[in-house]
């Protein structure tokens, strides 16, 4: 077999730990395996090298903090290598451009373009195992580019794909893709296999176990993904097509993400156009918009509510104030306390009442419902952030998530 391994921050987060990793990746060496690895910086390395970016300068210049944090993995994939050759394995890092991934798109949000697996599989085929650096690339003009936070997951299954490897084991510090999220629900139930779609989903609404761009990667060129922990190697959980045969429970899981924002546009004249006159300079910005809600029109005049990250949340408001100006609205309001909260599962294609489920729920717990969003296979909601932890423990209760 081929295998690309990744390891996580918590992995490779101390000498001992990298020790242990350099162990777990002699062992598939040993096994006859061909292996790839591909590192993250060391627990925190990240969020250090951040903070260094901004006591230096309040707004520094993202080339240079994509070059500064992209150290964070170049540490770790030396010390691999290291640890490696000390076993006895032949192992050499490379950076994300030594491994030739090419990236598009702006500093800390590049998108991986191509990666040359070539001359890694001629080595992997030798023996000798690649430890590549995640999380990073450079663009057409050479800058080293970062891929976004947790972006080493995607770095792994890209990887994974161009080496045509047959399997992408995620190593990190939980031993599956759990019903939600272990630290908020100890009760939450380790799950044997998810689909690509669902973990689309759960990754996409809050679940930062996978990049959401690792599994979208993942799923289209249906590349096996098993995530497990590098503590105990029991098997984890794997991400693979639907198995469509299956009765299915309600829901599959529960996800939350408290780092959301809501903004208001009020009194803005009701006409062809208005949502794009409001989205353009939003896009333009850069932001991303998520659940939006426009009102019915009164005398002419209609709402747009929206979602944002809460780290754009200011800026949302800059380019909703212009434009309020601009389109004679009558005021522009915003709340940066607010989360969202999802249930998710391909069941919910066969069962119904699942939303008026969820509803009854949070009516009980005395929970306010702001903004209401669904698709075939979740149902997301959006409330005061302080009642996040509460919804969670009550969904994953009623819809019997505990239960094997
Ligand atoms: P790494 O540094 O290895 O990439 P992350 O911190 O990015 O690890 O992801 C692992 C963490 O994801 C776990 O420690 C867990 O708290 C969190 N997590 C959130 N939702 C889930 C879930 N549904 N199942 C498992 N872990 C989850
Ligand atoms: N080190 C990066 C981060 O902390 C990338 C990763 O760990 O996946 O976000
Ligand atoms: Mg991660």
């Amino acid at each position: 077999m081929r295998i690309v391994q990744k390891f996580g921050g918590t992995s490779v987060g101390s000498v001992e730990r990298i020790q242990a990793t350099a162990k777990i990746v002699k062992a598939e060496i040993d096994n006859g395996n061909e292996v790839a690895v591909v590192v993250s910086a060391m627990s925190g390395q990240t969020n250090y090298l951040l903070g260094l970016a901004n006591d230096m300068n309040d707004c520094p210049p993202a080339r240079e903090v994509d070059a500064l944090v992209a150290t964070g993995e170049q540490v770790t994939a030396a010390l691999l290598a290291i640890a490696l050759n000390k076993l006895g394995v032949s192992a050499y890092s490379m950076s994300g451009a030594q491994a030739g991934f090419k990236t598009a798109g702006k500093h800390a949000k590049a998108r991986i373009k191509s990666v040359q697996g070539e001359h890694l599989i001629q080595r992997m085929q030798q023996g000798s195992v690649p430890v590549v650096t995640g999380f990073q690339g450079v663009d057409e003009q050479g800058n080293v580019t970062t891929l976004g936070r947790g972006g080493s997951d995607t770095s792994a299954v890209a990887l994974a794909i161009a080496v045509k490897a047959d399997s992408c084991d995620i190593y990190t510090d939980v031993d599956g893709i759990y019903t939600t999220d272990p630290r908020i629900e100890p009760k939450a139930r380790k799950l044997d296999s998810i689909s690509y779609e669902e973990m689309l989903e759960f990754a996409s609404l809050g679940a930062k176990v996978l990049q959401t761009r690792s599994v979208e990667l993942g799923m289209r060129y249906n590349m096996p993904i098993h995530l497990r922990s590098s503590f105990d190697l029991v098997q984890g959980t794997r991400v693979t097509r639907e198995d469509k045969g299956m009765e299915r429970a309600e829901i599959s899981g529960v996800a939350y993400n408290r780092d959301e924002a809501k903004v208001t546009i009020k009194g803005i004249p009701d006409q062809p156009g208005i949502a794009a006159a409001v989205f353009g300079p939003v896009a333009e910005a850069d932001i991303n918009v998520d659940v939006i809600v426009q009102n019915i029109s009164e005398d002419g005049l209609t709402d747009l509510t929206f979602t944002v990250p809460r780290n754009d949340y200011q800026a949302t408001m800059d380019v909703l104030n212009a434009l309020c100006i601009k389109m004679g609205a009558k005021k522009v309001k915003g709340d940066n306390q607010v989360a969202k909260v999802s249930i998710i599962g391909v069941g919910m294609r066969s069962h119904s009442g699942v939303a008026k489920k969820m509803f009854d729920v949070l009516a009980k717990e005395s929970i306010n419902i702001q903004m209401i969003t669904t698709s075939e296979i979740k149902v997301t909601v959006v409330f005061e952030e302080k009642y996040v932890d509460v919804a969670v423990r009550a969904l994953h209760e009623a819809f019997d998530l505990a239960q094997a």
